[in-house]
């Protein structure tokens, strides 16, 4: 995954280097940080040793902008949205888990979704039906 990807609300950019950068919140009321790798290797997620979390943990996602809620409920419960601008300037829904442990991405466009990551079947299928059930 490549490319620029900005906040839906207020399209603030939330790339810098190699990671996107959000806030971070957890059920315990814990906050801080995330930096998420987009290669999506082992260590997808690098935070300041103070705001840690177990594989499971479910985490709220927050511009780190303008504070909004990235949540993508309409889809589902446990995943996040942000838009990747492609380098031809086209826009694309990008959702992925905010459960931790659950490397999946997934870039919508109006034909495919690209799956990304090795628990990608986890929500693929309901995806499908979701966008492309109109066809
Ligand atoms: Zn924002």
């Amino acid at each position: 995954m490549t490319g620029h990807f900005i906040c839906p609300k207020c399209r603030g950019h939330l790339t810098v280097d190699d990671h996107v950068v959000f806030s971070g919140k957890l059920k315990n009321g814990k906050s801080g940080l995330l930096l998420f790798d987009l290669k999506l290797n082992d260590d997808a997620l690098v935070t300041h040793p103070n705001f840690n979390f177990n594989e499971g943990d479910y985490i709220h996602l927050y511009c780190p902008i303008c504070h909004a809620d990235l949540e993508a409920k309409d889809v589902h419960d446990n995943l996040a949205r942000v838009i990747q601008i492609d380098p031809d300037g086209q826009e694309r829904q990008i959702l992925f888990s905010k459960i931790h442990g659950e490397h999946c991405i997934y870039k919508i466009t109006d034909e495919k979704i690209y799956p990304f990551g090795d628990a990608s079947h986890l929500y693929h299928n309901m995806l499908s039906e979701h966008f492309l059930a109109r066809l």
